[in-house]
């Protein structure tokens, strides 16, 4: 199996897998998004709201508020539910406090983490809005947990893959130019001079077929590279996506020896 990586920011990574299948590339892409652990927001106590907001839309918001998740902030900890404490302790845990008066907008960069590694990705996310001697006074306890159990505990905003599209020409039929004009991505470009239909950016292709449909002597072709792949991974800050790749990889591992032992057994 071969990985070439296309491009890589912060939160985003696109590669090409080639010679890979297609059970594979899924159980990666179904562990990224599902069982790559990170921290969320799960309990919070609240002393005082006089926002106009329900504490349980407050809570639900905080959760889902994404918290610096890479490996060094979290190296340690423990996830709760393997945790032998009562209710929640710093092995399994990290506590925030909130308390801000009105007017204005409370920020995600006003909860106070008593870890000063852990803290929200972004500091500008609203959270809600006070009015003039209107108060919020709270404690957030964040908890290391999995996207199976709840959405705020995925790393990845979008995790996805597509097959190597391939795109062949039947060189018995008339080159049709007037197909550059349909594709909506600008894949195809003709070119009368050298009396061809020329692809560019392949990678960006959608398959959509809308080339082959409006061709009417067949003479464009499109379909997929079975076990060649283009994969795409975004996360939401909380942890670097060729993190979460690597994690991802780590954990099948895990199942696959586990299913290794269970069968030899
Ligand atoms: S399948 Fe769609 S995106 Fe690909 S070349 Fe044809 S029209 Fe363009
Ligand atoms: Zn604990």
């Amino acid at each position: 199996m071969e990985i070439e990586v296309k491009s890589k920011d912060e939160n985003e990574i696109v590669f090409i897998i080639r010679d890979a299948e297609v059970p594979f590339i899924n159980a990666i892409r179904r562990i990224a998004m599902m069982e790559v652990p990170k921290l969320a927001i799960e309990d919070v106590n609240i002393v005082q709201n006089d926002s106009a907001m329900f504490n349980e839309v407050l809570a639900h918001r905080l959760g889902l508020t994404p918290l610096v998740s890479n490996l060094d902030a979290i190296d340690g900890m423990e996830m709760a539910y393997e945790c032998d404490c009562e209710d929640y302790c710093p092995r399994c845990s990290v506590s925030f406090t909130l308390n801000k008066t009105g007017p204005g907008v409370i920020y995600s960069k006003d909860l106070v983490s008593t870890d000063s590694t852990i803290k929200p990705v972004y500091d500008t996310i609203p959270l809600l809005k006070l009015k003039e001697n209107q108060n919020v006074e709270l404690e957030a306890v964040a908890k290391i947990g999995l996207g199976k159990e709840h959405a705020k505990w995925m790393p990845t905003t979008v995790c996805a893959y597509k097959q190597y599209p391939k795109i062949t020409f039947n060189e018995d039929s008339e080159v049709n130019y007037d197909l550059a004009d349909v594709c909506p991505r600008n894949i195809l470009k003709s070119d009368k001079r050298s009396k061809v239909l020329k692809v560019q950016n392949i990678e960006n292709c959608s398959m959509c077929k809308a080339c082959m449909r409006a061709d009417e002597n067949n003479y464009i072709d499109i379909s997929f590279e079975p076990e060649n792949f283009i994969f795409k991974i975004e996360t939401d800050g909380s942890i670097p996506p060729e993190e979460v790749l690597s994690k991802a990889c780590d954990v099948l591992n895990e199942k696959t020896d586990k299913f290794i032992t269970f069968s030899k057994n």
